[in-house]
């Protein structure tokens, strides 16, 4: 038997008696299906594992229940929920969709107007209109991509448009056009983060394994295919850790676009020599510093490999230094700072082993 000979209809009852005996149907956005908690736990979810989001969205819903809490919330206080999923675009779309929502006072009841917000993509949407709404729409996540290219053996990267073209098209054919297409969104995306998965899937579990292509042809690991071997850029920087008497540390807040957009991070320059030149043009007395080991952390478009640079400076307490958009941090005492996962990893260290690890 091969996939053409599984129909669409037998596709979806296989799955979907997979799903009532074996799916996940107690996650926090399953037991209670608005569409703000759907729209909510499918951005998360984008480049993110189920296990991961769970206490991150429980956080992000006790404190943001509704999209109005969501809109009157500063930027800064939503950027801190985020912080450490990665992404922050996802949270930026989402506060701004928030507000788009807020000013038209109801929520979108369609594909085409959810997908006018910002973040919301045709799979993102879709999945909204099929969980929340009960409608039939096709959707199109990392899971499913995976799912269907292995099970028709679909060749190409799913990134090049014609690949994704005959992926949706796949999808759509595959969707129930009744109710139960909102079983079956959920079925298909949990078949595909849990037994199809990225690597070892569990073919034996699967419930359609027997007409699945990949298998048959046993060439699973070749779908989907990965994109095309291009070797991401490298940008090199130093993170400049000043330390003031009281152990503080200045961050400054990054521009509102970009990578980490709106988050507080540490100040960067090309080389040490220029971060040096830096602080003697603020005036500041260098006590200690000393260079770190260089850390990297890759982005989906380039890898950012980071040198700290410490300098413990006698910069008074009390002082107001004139840059614009900075603090003095110490993580025992400050909360409210959206910080990216790298550099608050990296001030954790720092803290432990501020004494030791500063030199002269
Ligand atoms: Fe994925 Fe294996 Fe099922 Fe094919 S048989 S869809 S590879 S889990």
């Amino acid at each position: 038997m091969n996939s053409q000979e599984l129909s669409p209809s037998a596709f979806q009852e296989k799955i979907l008696q997979w799903f009532a005996q074996h799916g996940r149907k107690d996650l926090p956005w399953q037991i209670e299906t608005t569409p703000y908690r759907v729209w909510v736990s499918e951005i998360m979810l984008q480049q993110t594992q189920v296990a991961t989001v769970i206490p991150y969205f429980n956080r992000f819903i006790a404190q943001f229940p509704d999209v109005t809490s969501l809109a009157h919330s500063s930027l800064d206080r939503v950027l801190e929920y985020w912080a450490g999923l990665g992404y922050y675009a996802r949270a930026r779309n989402l506060h701004q969709a928030a507000q788009i929502i807020e000013s038209q006072g109801f929520f979108p009841t369609s594909l085409d107007s959810l997908m006018q917000l910002p973040g919301i993509g045709q799979s993102t949407a879709g999945a909204i209109m099929s969980i929340a709404y009960h409608q039939s729409h096709a959707i199109l996540d990392g899971n499913v991509k995976r799912v269907l290219a292995r099970f028709n053996a679909v060749e190409g990267w799913p990134g090049h448009s014609m690949v994704s073209r005959e992926l949706w098209s796949i999808s759509k054919r595959f969707t129930p056009v009744d109710r139960v297409a909102a079983d079956y969104t959920q079925a298909i995306m949990d078949l595909g983060a849990t037994v199809c998965t990225r690597s070892n899937p569990l073919c034996r579990q699967c419930p359609v394994s027997g007409s699945c292509r990949a298998k048959r042809e046993n060439r699973i690991k070749e779908f989907p295919a990965s994109r095309p071997s291009s070797v991401l850029p490298v940008k090199n920087t130093v993170f400049l850790l000043l330390i003031r008497t009281d152990d503080a540390i200045m961050l400054e807040k990054r521009p509102e676009t970009g990578i980490w957009g709106g988050l507080w991070s540490l100040p960067e320059f090309s080389t040490s020599a220029q971060a040096l030149a830096w602080c003697g043009e603020q005036n500041l007395c260098i006590a200690k510093r000393q260079l770190l080991p260089t850390l990297g952390h890759t982005f989906s478009h380039f890898h950012l490999k980071y040198t700290p640079l410490i300098v413990r400076t006698d910069y008074p307490i009390n002082n107001v230094m004139e840059v614009n958009q900075t603090v003095w941090y110490k993580s025992d005492q400050n909360t409210g700072y959206g910080l990216p996962a790298p550099v608050k990893r990296l001030l954790e260290t720092i803290d432990l082993n501020l004494k030791t690890a500063v030199d002269r």
